[in-house]
């Protein structure tokens, strides 16, 4: 696990639950309005926050807070997540991931194992837009569509959220919905890279 980032509290990144936050580096898509590109290009990486720290001052909250949401960059590129979400899990934590879709197998093993309690997808675009939003055209959108059936077939509480990024509009709304048809879905806006 490369963690590059920690917020102690958050109100607003897991619903009705209060959670930390950890942001892990690393990510497989190269979005062109990527929030957080400090998370994505290992040039702009910030030394890691080594996980045993985070996890004592995860143990320092135990009963204060309810849940861990992780997020990214995109988690499920981690080989230690499993074992990072177990330890989480024994102090007693929900997790929540956020994640973008692309490794429905990873997700499929969390699932199988029990370790995940809600997962947040970013549904980025109508399907045929999707390479153009992720940054890489030759970007297979098959894997996105079975992460979504796989957590309507788990019956996995979870919920995708639509950026509404510069280059969408409400044309692409229509086809959004269909891509979204089975599952919570809502739109957030657009914020600028800090
Ligand atoms: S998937 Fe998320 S973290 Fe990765 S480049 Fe796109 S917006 Fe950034």
């Amino acid at each position: 696990m490369r963690i590059g980032g920690y917020v102690p509290l958050s109100l607003s990144d897991y619903p009705g639950q209060l959670a930390a936050v950890v942001f892990t580096q690393g990510c497989n898509w190269r979005c062109p309005w990527c929030h957080n590109p400090a998370l994505v290009h290992p040039a702009l990486f910030t030394p890691p926050i080594p996980v045993e720290t985070v996890l004592a001052r995860l143990a320092a909250r135990r009963g204060r807070l309810d849940a861990l949401v992780i997020t990214g960059g995109e988690p499920t590129l981690h080989d230690g997540l499993p074992g990072f979400i177990g330890r989480v899990r024994d102090l007693g934590y929900k997790i929540k991931l956020d994640t973008n879709g692309s490794r429905p197998a990873v997700l499929r093993a969390l699932l199988e194992r029990g370790l995940l309690d809600f997962v947040a997808v970013d549904l980025k675009a109508p399907w045929d837009r999707y390479p153009e939003a992720a940054g890489l055209p030759a970007l297979d959108t098959a894997p996105l569509r079975e992460t979504l059936r796989l957590l309507r077939e788990t019956r996995t509480p979870h919920h995708l959220r639509t950026t509404l990024w510069p280059g969408l509009s409400d044309a692409d709304k229509p086809a959004l919905a269909e891509a979204a048809a089975g599952s919570p879905h809502h739109y957030q806006p657009f914020r600028p890279p800090a």
